[in-house]
This record gives structure tokens, C-alpha cells and sequence, in this order.
């Protein structure tokens, strides 16, 4: 899978794709990056890429040119028109859904805002999806990059060591991953959970599943509403639910 990234800040984006798993899996050709300056692509002098807004306002826009200059030499390179993310807070937030749905193409081209954001009009001419990092504002669109080419690469085929890592963590089936623990088998007095040490894989894998539901209904209940539980899984979780109910109406009474 080849990432294109469109930065003013190229520096930014390079060292970090170039460490840990993501350097390994460069190394091993299953993933490739392509950071591209923007400012190369200006036809102005002093390699200015940006201007005052029009209408005025704070801070300066980045200029279309350069930007559908440098799509359109990437466009001729790669032989096809590739999807292309803009970076911005207006977009849909980004999801382990959204990543796992843009892992599936060939080539992915995030474009990185800076300054106020970047002409309208060229957005129109490029962007094929609008994607944010979160409900807060940046001040450029390179971190979120970065962090979505992050989530993307670790779903490619062999990027991580190991295959089934990717498929039960956290989001998949819409849950939160349950407790993880290492050695040694007790730490301050707090000792691993007895089922982890029997060996018994299908108990281990259901008690991880009911962990899994625990933690998700307590840090992120409004991610069970779309959770893929068996018939057992929805009567533990209503368990769960009845009890806290009970539970709720109990302090309730007493503090009456
Ligand atoms: N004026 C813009 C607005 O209100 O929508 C914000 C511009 S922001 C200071 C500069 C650039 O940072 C944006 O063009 C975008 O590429 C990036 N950016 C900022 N916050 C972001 C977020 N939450 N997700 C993705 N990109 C973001």
C-alpha cells in the first residue's frame, strides 16, 4: 500500500514513518511513503504557497495552484486518480471503520492544511474525502495524517508480526479490548487473573470477551448499541445492565 502525503511540512511527516513497525514494514516493501512539499510545486517567487483570505479574516489560506500542481505530477506518477483525504476538522472523525474501509485501496493520498485551511476550489477539484482527527482544531493537518497512516498500515497484511493481533483489538466487534497482563504473576500484591494462568483457551477467550463487555460498558457504553454479541454475550451484558439498575436504585432509596 503506497501512502502520499501533501505537506508543506515534509520534515514533519518523514521521521515518523520511518521508526518502529512502520520502518520495518517499509523495509520489508509492504508499505510505502511518499512525502511530497508543496512548495516545490509553486510557480511564484520566493516559493510562496499561500495569501490573504478574501472578504478578510485572520491568517492566510494556502493557494489551490501549487496543490493541484503537486496532485496532478502525483496523479501522472502513480498512472491513475488516486483518493484523496483532506485533513481538516470539518470531516467525518476518524474510526477503526473508516480505517479498515481505506486499507482496501492501492494507493492513498492525505492532504495536510496548515495556516487558516486551503482554497475551497481546489478541495472541489481533489478531495474525495473529508476526515478529522477529533472535535478540537490544529494547527496543521500533518499530525492527523500521521495518525490515520499509523491505524491504516497496522491492517495490512504482515505488517504486524502477528495477523490476528489487529482482529480482536479494541473497536473490532465494537468493544473495547479487555485487561492485558505480562510478567511476573504478581506486582505490589495484585496478582494476574487465575483463568490466564489455567491454559484453558476457551475459557480465557470467554472471559476476555466479558471483560471486553464489562470495559466497554463502563468507559464507552454508546459503543454497545452496535456491538456483535452472541445470544450468551447480550444475556451477560443484560446481567450487567440489571445489576447496575439495581444497584442504582438501591443508593437511590437510601439516600431518600
Ligand atoms: N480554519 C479551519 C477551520 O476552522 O475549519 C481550521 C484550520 S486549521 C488551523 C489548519 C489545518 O490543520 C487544517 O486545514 C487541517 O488540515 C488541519 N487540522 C486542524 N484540526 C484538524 C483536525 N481536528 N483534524 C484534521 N485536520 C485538522
Amino acid at each position: 500500500m503506497n501512502f502520499h502525503v501533501l505537506t508543506l511540512f515534509p520534515e514533519m511527516v518523514s521521521g515518523c514513518l520511518n521508526t518502529s513497525i512502520l520502518g520495518r514494514a517499509t523495509e520489508k516493501g509492504l508499505i510505502a511513503f511518499d512525502v511530497i512539499n508543496i512548495r516545490d510545486y509553486t510557480l511564484e517567487r520566493h516559493g510562496k504557497v499561500d495569501d490573504y483570505p478574501y472578504g478578510g479574516g485572520a491568517g492566510m489560506v494556502m493557494q489551490a495552484e501549487p496543490i493541484y500542481r503537486a496532485y496532478e505530477a502525483l496523479k501522472e506518477k502513480i498512472g491513475h486518480k488516486p483518493r484523496v483525504v483532506y485533513m481538516t476538522p470539518q470531516g467525518q472523525v476518524f474510526s477503526q471503520k473508516i480505517a479498515e474501509e481505506l486499507a482496501k485501496e492501492e494507493d492513498l493520498v492525505f492532504l495536510c492544511g496548515h495556516y487558516e485551511g486551503i482554497d475551497e476550489r481546489v478541495l472541489e477539484l481533489i478531495a474525495t474525502d473529508y476526515l478529522s482527527a477529533g472535535d478540537y482544531v490544529l494547527t496543521g493537518g500533518e499530525l492527523p495524517a500521521m495518525m490515520m497512516i499509523d491505524c491504516i498500515s497496522r491492517l495490512v497484511p504482515g505488517v504486524l508480526n502477528n495477523d490476528v493481533s489487529a482482529e480482536f483489538e479494541s473497536f473490532h466487534d465494537n468493544l473495547l479490548e479487555y485487561p492485558q497482563y505480562t510478567r511476573p504473576e504478581e506486582y505490589m500484591g495484585m496478582k494476574v487473573p487465575e483463568i490466564l494462568l489455567s491454559g484453558h483457551h476457551a475459557n480465557i477467550e470467554k472471559w476476555r470477551r466479558e471483560q471486553s463487555i464489562i470495559r466497554t460498558l463502563e468507559r464507552r457504553p454508546e459503543l454497545l448499541k452496535d456491538a456483535n454479541l452472541s445470544k450468551k454475550e447480550q444475556q451477560f451484558l443484560d446481567r450487567l445492565l440489571a445489576d447496575r439498575k439495581s444497584k442504582e436504585s438501591g443508593v437511590d432509596e437510601t439516600s431518600d
